[in-house]
């Protein structure tokens, strides 16, 4: 099992980091990406990875925090990203669910999100995408990357290649960035739902399937990562605690459920598209 989005610099981990990552690695674990969302929590993030054999980094700099991003800190964030064991840049994108009331600038998100783009661009590393409310927006910047249909030169490879991490949207917006190449990133969110039984105008009992559990069983195996996004959105049966890469196993368990497959199986291809996209 990879756990392909951890975020064990985080203070709720202070108390026992060590215990934590023993206990995936004892428990099966193979590799941790661990990601930072601003400058501070990316040097964490390689510092983790060059203490651990099988933890690596993301360095990026979160849409909430779109504002610190400036020349300065870009060029401190490319010095990270040059680093051993930085495999990813991110996570970076759009989050439009706080108000622009609040404090949150869309338009300095999407200048931020650009600017990490070209970075990742430049230095041939995948991205790990952020995406709250903003789809539309997202898919719209993403396209802007993909070889151009009318361009003799246009080689298949996307020019970005990614994750779009923990993912919560609909079907059509999953199948449009697989068709841009990217990959699928799912959490314990996905083991929240439930199928709901509903009765029709004429008192007939169906079920509504959440739209997640479409988007699970509509993704090529090959193409979706799990992840913790720890120490938030612990699985079901861990739900309302502090969540850890040991966890990630409910993740792989709920895909191999929906997906009618068995959850070696779900792990085994998991894994194998986390080493592949990242090159670990
Ligand atoms: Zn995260």
């Amino acid at each position: 099992m990879i756990d392909s989005h951890a975020h064990l610099d985080f203070k709720e981990f202070d108390k026992d980091r060590e215990g934590v990552i023993k206990r995936f690695f004892a428990d099966g674990g193979e590799k941790i990406i661990n990601i930072g969302c601003d400058l501070a929590s990316s040097e964490r993030s390689v510092e983790l990875a060059q203490k651990h054999e099988n933890i690596f980094a993301s360095v990026g700099i979160h849409p909430h925090d779109a504002e610190i991003l400036n020349e300065e800190s870009l060029k401190k964030l490319e010095e990270l990203v040059i680093k051993t064991k930085v495999v990813a840049v991110g996570e970076i994108g759009l989050d439009f669910f706080r108000p622009e009331s609040s404090g949150f600038s869309q338009e300095k998100q999407i200048d931020a999100f650009k600017s990490q783009l070209e970075l990742a661009k430049n230095h041939k590393k995948p991205i790990i995408i952020h995406c709250r409310e903003a789809y539309v927006d997202l898919l719209e910047i993403l396209k802007n990357y993909q070889p151009k249909d009318d361009d003799p030169r246009a080689h298949k490879t996307p020019v970005l290649q990614g994750v779009a991490h923990c993912f919560l949207g609909s079907w059509p917006i999953a199948e449009e960035l697989l068709k841009m190449g990217f990959y699928i990133g799912f959490t314990g969110a996905i083991t929240y739902p439930k199928k709901r039984v509903t009765k029709d105008p004429l008192g007939m009992n169906f079920n509504t399937e959440p739209e997640i559990f479409k988007v699970v069983k509509n993704t090529p195996l090959d193409r979706i990562l799990i992840e913790t996004d720890c120490p938030f959105l612990a699985p079901a049966p861990k739900r309302g605690s502090r969540n850890e890469p040991a966890f990630v196993k409910y993740v792989a368990a709920k895909i191999a459920e929906l997906k009618s497959i068995s959850v070696e199986e779900a792990e085994k291809a998991t894994s194998e598209n986390a080493r592949k996209l990242f090159g670990i």
